[in-house]
């Protein structure tokens, strides 16, 4: 690990003040509990002349009902956001992939935004600077090739969060602050594929809450594959959503993570109004082999990612769908 570099730490105590500051300050950073950003300071990834905590804004660090939605501020740690009893009721997808990321140390500091903005990872990028020197630097920092796609012009680096799937599958918005006012866009639009450059933000916005809307008579999950289960990034994460309509599929919701350089929803708009049978898993399946896209980018192989995304994605929707069932018969009793 590096020293740190020589930086300016900021310390707003509002939101707008940390947006005015970040969109005049060229090349500064926000950090929350600082265990993806820091780590990669250390590692000589970035060398900001300004770093702006987010830690001292109170409004970020709130969960409030707001008309039947409930609104996440960007700031509550991830231990929170498990152990939150308005979360743990109405939206236990959220908890139990909170729960998933990285060890208890980690979600006592980490927030749910540096969560959701948490940088692109690749087996070429997260490296000292010693060993990214010695092997040709890339794309995403300092160099001019990915050594991922080698003919490529872009970044394939990928997004590996675990909370961001469920709340696309859970149809979350993000609210977005910006100098003076704000705006809302659903979460899959903080996104875009391109691992250099995977946030849909502007310099001088921020991301201050995410809004749940109400999800009665949904029931929802998360799965994560990964090498240890214990403090690991997901190989492969799916999150689905699903409406059960007695014997049919009402609607389903799929995000997949960690193969792609984005979070991204998978099309299933065609299976509404089939029952989840073989067909219909075989259908989906199909979809996420579309959407998503392992490469090189883990020490674990591609074809092995795409074979458990499958997997947990059946299994998942499996459970989903049979609990759906089972609480559907308790209602008729
Ligand atoms: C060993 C290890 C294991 C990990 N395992 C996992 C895992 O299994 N799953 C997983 O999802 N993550 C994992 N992580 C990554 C990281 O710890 C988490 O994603 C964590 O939630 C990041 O939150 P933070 O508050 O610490 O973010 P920070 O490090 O403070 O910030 C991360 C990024 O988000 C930006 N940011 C922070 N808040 C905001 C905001 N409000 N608006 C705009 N930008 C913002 C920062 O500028 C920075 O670029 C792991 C990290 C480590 C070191």
């Amino acid at each position: 690990m590096n020293l740190m570099p020589e930086l300016k730490l900021h310390r707003p105590e509002t939101l707008d003040e940390a947006v005015r500051l970040k969109a005049t300050l060229s090349g500064a950073r926000f950090v929350a509990g600082g265990t993806d950003l820091l780590v990669n300071l250390r590692r000589g990834l970035g060398e900001p002349a300004d770093l702006i905590d987010l830690g001292a804004i109170a409004d970020l660090a709130s969960v409030r009902r707001v008309e039947g939605a409930l609104w996440l501020g960007a700031g509550v740690t991830l231990d929170e956001l498990a152990q939150h009893p308005e979360v743990l009721a109405h939206y236990p997808a959220v908890a139990q992939a909170a729960l998933q990321v990285a060890g208890p140390n980690h979600r006592a500091a980490a927030t749910l935004g540096g969560n959701l903005c948490q940088d692109t990872r690749c087996v070429f990028f997260n490296q000292s600077d010693w060993w990214r020197k010695g092997n040709g630097y890339c794309l995403k920092y300092k160099g001019d090739k990915c050594h991922v796609v080698v003919k490529s012009d872009r970044c394939y680096a990928t997004y590996h969060g675990d909370v961001a799937p469920v709340l696309m599958a859970l149809g979350a918005e993000a609210v977005i602050a910006t100098p003076g006012t704000a705006r809302r866009a659903k979460i899959a639009e903080l996104y875009r594929e391109d691992g250099a450059a995977h946030l849909a933000l502007a310099p001088g916005e921020a991301l201050a809450a995410v809004v749940l809307p109400a999800m009665d008579g949904w029931r929802a999950g998360y799965a994560k594959v990964r090498e240890r289960d214990a403090v690991d990034f997901p190989l492969a994460g799916i999150a689905a959503a699903l409406r059960r309509d007695n014997d049919r599929i009402g609607e389903l919701r799929v995000a997949i993570t960690g193969t792609n350089s984005a979070p991204l929803m998978v099309p299933t708009a065609e299976l509404a109004g089939r029952a989840w049978d073989d067909a219909a898993a075989a259908d989906l399946a199909a979809a996420l082999l579309k959407i998503g896209n392992p490469l090189k980018t883990t020490v674990v192989g591609a074809k092995y990612r795409r074979r458990v995304m499958r997997t947990a994605a059946r299994r998942l929707i499996d459970m989903l769908w049979n609990e759906a069932a089972r609480s559907d018969g308790a209602a008729r009793a």
